[in-house]
């Protein structure tokens, strides 16, 4: 199943492992990252992906690098954190309430 795992990796929905290297990344730094972006996954509800994850395609990851950077809510937990697998693919996961584009607009 895909999600952190029990040993804090993380595993895509094709079963590849990731290692955190940032667990909440700045605004600009998130916009860096989602250019170079191998896998992007979105976790709408912040819940840890119990109830799964959504995963971007190759158009969805390009709008949100033209959206310019994600927003987020002092208020409203919500935070962008970067992994990367063992062979060096990027990962760039979504948690909770952030607004980025019109691709990552939460309900
Ligand atoms: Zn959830």
């Amino acid at each position: 199943m895909a999600g952190i795992g029990r040993d804090e990796a993380f595993t895509d929905s094709s079963g590849r492992r990731y290692e955190l290297v940032d667990d909440k990344v700045s605004a600009a730094e998130a916009l860096a990252r989602i250019a170079s972006a191998d896998v992007v996954a979105w976790d709408d509800c912040g819940c840890g992906g119990d109830c799964g994850f959504v995963w971007l395609d190759k158009a969805q990851i390009a709008a949100l690098a033209a959206a310019g950077e994600p927003i987020t809510h002092r208020r409203q937990p919500g935070h962008v954190s970067t992994w990367q697998s063992a062979d060096g693919a990027q990962l760039v996961l979504i948690s909770g309430k952030v607004l980025w584009g019109t691709v990552i607009a939460p309900g």
